[in-house]
């Protein structure tokens, strides 16, 4: 039973917020081979470490310095899982086009990607600059696009491997409650999430036929690096807490467990969805007292 804060309402967590309650991760996903992108940290590594305790052997796409997205390597391999690190800008159709190469080249397929890096370059809507604009877009959609396009041609190539699963491929877009929830001073960041929606729906439509899985995880408030600001005080995240009907922060491993089973045959008929892991977020908390 996790702490509570007597000088917070009756059931709100105290702070720090004490961590999610931890589970053991199945392993539903022996044998597979998993991309990652942005796995270096945050959600994009609790996914990482998650599909290899359940089995899968993992490219760890990470941008900037190799060393922490090594020690999510030595993480999974000390699992019994393979894992490599991959360095690559999901926004550049040639290195993305290279990630995929070096993908074969180690592990000779690929069952799963995971479409994470994503971006936040806040600004009031007058003082958004084109520049920050054109990033978070290029970031957050057209690297996904450009990922989900090289592992659709790969899985048409491969088929279905009934050994390791019954679909031919499976692909998980790290989306945000800012796919539907509006978030002023955060345009190009919202704009981004409601446009990873409508590609991850439109693109299951057309893949369902072979068999090919596309769904997406839509995380509330969850700790990591990107919002740092929202959990690192007291204050803060008194605040944040308003808005989360169940009173406590996500801790990434709770995205690391649901992208596990929307990755697994467990899932097999879940096709085309948004999973909200987010306490409730887009719940309308404003109303949890009647309105
Ligand atoms: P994070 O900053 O720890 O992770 C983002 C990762 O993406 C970093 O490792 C970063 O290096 C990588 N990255 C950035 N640009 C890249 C590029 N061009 N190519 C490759 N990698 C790149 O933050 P996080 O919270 O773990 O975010 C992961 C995903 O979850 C993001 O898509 C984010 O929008 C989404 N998300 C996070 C929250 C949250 O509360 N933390 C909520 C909703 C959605």
């Amino acid at each position: 039973m996790p702490p509570v804060n007597s000088s917070n309402s009756p059931g709100t967590l105290a702070w720090p917020a004490s961590p999610a309650p931890s589970c053991p991760v199945l392993r539903l996903l022996a044998g597979q081979t998993a991309l990652v992108t942005g796995a270096s940290s945050g959600i994009g590594r609790a996914i990482a470490i998650a599909l290899g305790h359940a089995g899968a052997n993992v490219v760890i796409n990470y941008l900037g310095s190799p060393k922490k997205a090594e020690e999510v390597a030595k993480e999974i391999q000390r699992c019994g899982s393979r894992a490599i690190s991959v360095a690559a800008d999901v926004s550049k159709p040639d290195q993305v086009q290279s990630m995929f190469q070096q993908t074969v080249a180690e592990f000779g397929r690929l069952d799963i990607l995971v479409n994470n890096a994503g971006i936040q370059l806040d600004a009031a809507f007058e003082d958004l600059t084109l520049d920050q604009w054109q990033r978070v877009i290029d970031v957050n959609l057209t690297g996904p696009f450009l990922c989900c396009q090289e592992a659709v041609r790969l899985f048409n190539k491969q088929g279905i491997n009934p050994a390791l699963s019954c679909a031919a491929g499976k692909i998980l877009c790290i989306s945000s409650v800012h796919e539907v929830i509006p978030w002023a001073g955060h345009v190009n960041y919202a704009a981004s999430k409601g446009g990873l929606m409508l590609l991850m729906k439109s693109l299951a439509q057309e893949m369902a036929p072979r068999r090919i899985r596309v769904n997406s995880i839509a995380p509330g408030a969850i700790r990591t690096p990107i919002n740092t600001a929202a959990w690192e005080t007291r204050e803060a995240y008194d605040d944040l807490l308003k808005l989360i009907p169940q009173k406590r922060i996500g801790e990434p491993e709770e995205i690391g467990r649901a992208a596990v089973w929307l990755a697994s045959d467990q899932s097999d008929y879940v096709h085309g969805i948004t999973l909200f892991v987010d306490g409730g977020m887009t719940l309308y908390p404003g109303f949890e007292t009647g309105g």
